[in-house]
């Protein structure tokens, strides 16, 4: 017994806390079925291993900002039979984050724009990547202050470092210029060194009125768009569909959605 003590004591101070709370019971699973030395090691280091990813997990989730957890297997794809469920599948495998390609998610309140940006973040943190979500308020109120304060370069680096960055809800508000100009400044330096994922209620005709300025909006959707995921999704509101149902909420501008231009897909 002193022996068992002093090998958990050990094992605490070199640190594997996983390690030596799992002793017991590794001890106990390895004379149960006669395992060699080597497997109740194997076992035992198996165990702090995946208790620091299962940290790691943690940790990088909650530095990623994101507003809610969910995954995309909680994702009703028969509530949306427009979303191409095989391209989504796609981007949560994560092949477009090596390629620096982005994603755009348009469509009207409520049909699982932020979910799915959501759900592929989970995946990207799953798989140890860094990521950060804002709303386009927030991020342009951040940026404003910061160049306000002289230090805009260094706030900057925080919407750089990530490997992907979400930008949900562009185009509840619209941007004044210097709002619009800071957002500009961001797509640029993300081009083709890092993904962005937006989420959108405004179609791309109308993002010249949302920046306050034709030229510009042009020149941030050719950056954005160039290597792009556009998924447009023309169904109903999720959240509305109890409502729906007993006939409380009658769809007003149910095809909203046809507003946006252009089919689901990759181009
Ligand atoms: P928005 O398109 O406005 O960003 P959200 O993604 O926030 O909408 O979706 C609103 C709510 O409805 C969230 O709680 C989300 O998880 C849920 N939701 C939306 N679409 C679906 C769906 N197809 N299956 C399951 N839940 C959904
Ligand atoms: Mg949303």
């Amino acid at each position: 017994m002193i022996e068992l003590e002093q090998a958990r004591h050990r094992l605490e101070e070199l640190g594997l806390g996983q390690a030596a709370q799992s002793l017991d019971a590794k001890l106990e699973a390895a004379s149960r079925s006669q395992s060699t030395y080597l497997s109740f090691l194997n076992e035992l280091l198996d165990a702090e291993i995946q208790e620091r990813q299962r940290r790691n997990v943690e940790v990088r989730m909650k530095l990623s900002h994101l507003p809610y957890r969910r995954t995309l297997n909680e994702f009703d794809f028969s509530f949306q039979p427009g979303i191409d469920e095989r391209l989504i599948r796609e981007l949560a495998a994560l092949t477009f984050v090596g390629r620096q390609e982005n994603v755009l998610f348009l469509g009207p309140p409520g049909v699982g724009k932020t979910h799915l940006a959501v759900a592929i973040a989970m995946e990207a943190i799953g798989q140890g990547l860094p990521v950060y979500f804002v709303s386009l308020a927030q991020l342009v109120g951040d940026l404003r202050k910061a160049y306000e304060e002289n230090r805009l370069d260094k706030r900057m680096r925080v919407y750089l470092r990530p490997r992907i960055l979400i930008v949900d809800e562009v185009g509840y508000l619209p941007l004044d210029p210097l709002a619009a100009n800071l957002f500009f400044q961001l797509v640029c330096a993300r081009y083709e060194k890092g993904s962005m994922i937006l989420t959108s209620n405004k179609s791309f005709g109308e993002w010249g009125e949302l920046m306050g300025d034709p030229v510009l909006a042009t020149a941030v959707l050719d950056r954005l768009l160039h290597h792009s995921h556009i998924v447009n999704i023309r169904g109903n509101s999720y959240r509305l569909r109890e409502k729906r149902k007993t006939g409380i909420y009658s769809t007003p501008g149910a095809q909203v959605g046809q507003n946006y231009p252009g089919a689901s897909g990759s181009n």
